[in-house]
């Protein structure tokens, strides 16, 4: 057959509020035109992130009944090791609330002012987290990753001779770590393939440079390795999920991604020295070392969950249906990044709102269009995400490319709601000459996308 469908039946619903266009415009405005302060029952589609929005199966919900809230030494918490070990084969496991405490304890153990940390694209996060430490966060992919036409079956790679150039500039002792993020976020969820993650771990370990993965994602970096590198297609998503690690020394994880959780993460590591710190700050902020800050019943939801995502026929269906997002909005005319990524689709708003200089925001316009017209929530990852205003100039840096990800949370939406998501970009690409961009009025030094204001620009 060729349609591929949901490999899975809905046992519980949600209703979906309906609004209409007047409405929206009045929460749009009471919001300040950014959506991160819209209620989520204001919102028809929710594409804002994948990040703990899937819906979990049975299994899940019968293991957080079996969950053992035992402060220390619950089994929930061996289950959980069990299932990591098992998959990323690190030695250490260290359970947190979410991806960036993870993020927060790795770099606080390994950087310090005037070091680098390259990555292929660090996420916001983790370029937040490494620049918290006085460190500085470098994004080294290779250039067709920064080309949103350029075709490319793994734009997520790293560029080998940056990289070497970078570390024979800087010195071994001020790179305290490599990071590669699979699937590469923020550079559109594009897959790293397999001759691209062993050549960055040849890299480092010829220089003695630890090489973690920022592994939120590993799952559909996974199953696009299956699918398009030489040598993977008879593989199982599990065996090159485990080569992948293989070539790492640790990793991060957000387990709200591929972990098919609502709330989770973990650090791994292979180091016992670096382990014991960790775990010693774990403590100070998180809490003890068999839960991390999360409850048992988490710790049951994620171990189930790191076993369903290597589900071949989830992994299918989750890729197909988010190109199939991206290839009937593009048909249309609508600039995407290419080739569609695994978790999300990124509309390319400079190529499709030309008229918008960066400095007024044409990703956040089309981010508040969508929401206007249909009642899609979607993020900006431009320049309020990765744009930098001078303090004191107030001058903007704009990001490298203005994109607007929507984002498909895992197992949630049916076809019907990605076919209305396609009409309603239809009707804005009909009349995206009339869009006007936008002024921010309030902002913070880090992370300012989640709080910033915004102003319509005709109204300043
Ligand atoms: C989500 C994400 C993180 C941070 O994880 P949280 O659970 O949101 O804290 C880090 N890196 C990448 C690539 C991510 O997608």
């Amino acid at each position: 057959m060729r349609t591929i469908i949901e490999p899975f039946r809905i046992k519980t619903v949600e209703p979906i509020r309906m609004t209409g266009r007047e409405e929206r415009r009045a929460i749009l405005a009471r919001a300040d035109y950014n959506l991160f302060a819209l209620q989520s029952d204001d919102v028809l589609i929710d594409l804002l992130t994948d990040s703990g929005t899937g819906a979990m199966s049975s299994n899940q919900w019968s293991g957080i009944m079996r969950g053992d809230e035992s402060y220390a030494g619950s089994p929930s918490f061996a289950r959980f090791e069990t299932a990591v070990k098992g998959i990323t084969g690190f030695e250490y496991v260290i359970p947190t609330h979410q991806g960036r405490a993870a993020e927060r304890i790795l770099f606080a153990t390994l950087c310090k002012s005037g070091d680098t940390v390259p990555n292929n694209t660090h996420f916001d996060t983790t370029r937040a987290n490494v620049e918290f430490t006085g460190a500085r966060a470098l994004d080294l992919v290779i250039p067709e990753g920064r080309q949103p036409q350029t075709q490319h079956p793994f734009k997520g790679n790293m560029d080998i001779g940056a990289l070497e150039a970078l570390i024979d500039q800087q010195g071994r002792e001020k790179i305290p770590l490599i990071m590669l993020t699979v699937t590469n976020n923020s550079g559109g969820g594009q897959p790293v393939s397999m001759e691209n993650i062993r050549a960055v771990s040849q890299l480092a370990r010829s220089r003695d440079i630890p090489f973690y993965l920022d592994a939120c994602r590993f799952a559909e970096n996974a199953y696009f390795i299956k699918l398009r590198e030489d040598g993977y297609g008879h593989k199982s998503a599990r065996e090159i999920a485990q080569e992948m690690f293989s070539y790492a020394d640790g990793c991060t994880m957000s387990a709200k991604k591929d972990g098919l959780a609502n709330i989770g993460g973990f650090l791994c590591a292979n180091d016992p020295a670096l382990v014991q710190q960790q775990k010693e700050l774990l403590i100070l902020t998180e809490g003890f070392t068999t839960y991390g800050g999360l409850a048992g019943r988490d710790l049951e939801a994620i171990a189930v969950g790191l076993d369903e995502v290597l589900h071949e026929d989830y992994l299918n269906y989750r890729l197909a249906s988010t190109r199939y997002l991206g290839e009937h909005i593009a048909s249309a005319g609508v600039p995407i990044v290419q080739p569609p990524g695994g978790h999300a689709i990124y509309i390319d708003a400079q190529a499709m709102l030309p008229h918008i200089p960066p400095a007024q925001f044409p990703g956040q316009a089309l981010v508040c269009e969508l929401y206007l017209a249909g009642g899609i929530r979607s993020v900006e990852i431009g320049s309020v995400m990765f744009g930098r205003r001078d303090p004191d100039t107030g001058e903007e840096t704009p990001a490298d490319m203005e994109l607007v990800r929507l984002a498909l949370p895992r197992r949630v939406y049916t076809q019907s709601h990605i076919d209305y998501v396609v009409e309603v970009i239809q009707d804005v690409q009909q009349h995206k000459d009339d869009l006007q961009g936008l002024a921010i009025t309030y902002q913070t030094p880090y992370l300012r996308h989640f709080t910033a204001k915004f102003a319509q620009l005709d109204s300043v």
